[in-house]
């Protein structure tokens, strides 16, 4: 393996920068070459291609988003657009092609090693919603989760000044990891994921209770997948009869420097995606399991759900917060 690729794509993740860069320096330290796909997919069908060298990735280990850029392309569902992009990697001799993002851009990867035998092609996952399969954490999962606290301990010290209840909406499509993993983290008296089945009816008695025993305050955790945070106050609104407040988080979850686990994380995944196109793998994605490297192929991650939300997590939550 002479040459290599590296592009970032879907939504960004704290932690991307750090994981171009050790896919860059691991590569050079091989003696293979790399290069920059900006722009994600579409600067691959665009020929944004653009040499890498070990100082194109100094300065970077430690800011958020993308220096790569990232960018939706839903062309890149078509093969005569992919014919394109396999072409721009073809004409620079390019023979393996690493990819950061989401599912959505593990799907892209593999029709690429579908279509073009000559090209290999690795996933790392890139996300803060850690809804991928074959790892069991995403880069971005832990930065994003320490945002979350961050901002729920400010909401906390408003909360109780004026005897409220926060709704705090976070993100996670269909994987409630974020709201569960944060709801543990800051005490919240109640998680409403996807993954379980929440009546709201209990969530308003529940409240009421820590209001007779004195309870100055309340937070209640919704992945955004479930319901809005608005949705949950207006339901909550039919049972009890409280001051609330909606506080949706947002973006500012995807930002930010990459706490020191997602350094980690991104560093050994980069590592290992070079590792393994170097020892002739394809179409698998990098992952940690038990704290150990792993590769598992692209058709494994999307056929079966090995993600399982964590129920003794969230057992363990419910008992914390009676
Ligand atoms: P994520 O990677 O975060 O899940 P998306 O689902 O938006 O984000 O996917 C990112 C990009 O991956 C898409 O804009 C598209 O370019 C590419 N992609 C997604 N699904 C496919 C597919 N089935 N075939 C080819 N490319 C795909």
């Amino acid at each position: 393996m002479k040459k290599i690729a590296v592009l970032t794509s879907g939504g960004d993740s704290p932690g991307m920068n750090a994981a171009v860069r050790a896919v860059v320096r691991t590569a050079i330290y091989n003696n293979i070459e790399v290069y920059g796909v900006y722009h994600g997919y579409q600067g691959l069908v665009e020929d944004d291609i653009h040499k890498l060298e070990l100082g194109s990735v100094g300065d970077t280990i430690q800011r958020g988003g993308t220096f790569l850029f990232s960018a939706r392309c839903p062309e890149f569902k078509e093969e005569d657009v992919r014919k394109v992009a396999i072409e721009n990697l073809r004409k620079r001799e390019i023979e393996g092609l690493v990819v950061i993002g989401g599912d959505g851009s593990y799907r892209g990867a593999q029709r690429i090693s579908e279509e073009c035998k000559e090209i290999q092609t690795i996933g790392i996952p890139g996300t803060i919603d850690n809804d991928i399969n074959g790892t069991d954490f995403t880069i971005g999962f832990d930065t994003a989760l320490n945002t979350i606290i961050d901002s729920v301990d400010k909401i906390r010290d408003t909360a109780s000044s004026h005897a409220r209840t926060f709704i705090v909406e976070v993100m996670g499509r269909d994987c409630g990891d974020l709201a569960l993993w944060a709801g543990l983290s800051v005490g919240a008296e109640t998680i409403v994921v996807p993954e379980v089945n929440t009546e709201i009816k209990e969530v308003a008695e529940k409240i009421e209770q820590g209001i007779k025993r004195g309870k100055k305050h309340s937070i209640v955790m919704v992945a955004e997948g479930c319901m809005s945070g608005q949705e949950c106050a207006e339901e909550l609104s039919k049972y009890i009869n409280i001051d609330t407040r909606v506080s949706v988080l947002g973006h500012i979850q995807r930002g930010g420097s990459p706490s020191g686990a997602d350094r980690v994380l991104a560093s050994r995944l980069g590592g290992h995606a070079v590792e393994l196109l170097m020892s002739g793998e394809t179409a698998k994605g990098v992952g940690i399991k038990h704290n150990q490297l792993t590769a598992t192929p692209f058709d494994e991650i999307f056929g079966h759900s090995d993600h399982k939300f964590d129920k003794q997590i969230y057992q363990l939550a419910k008992e914390l917060s009676i």
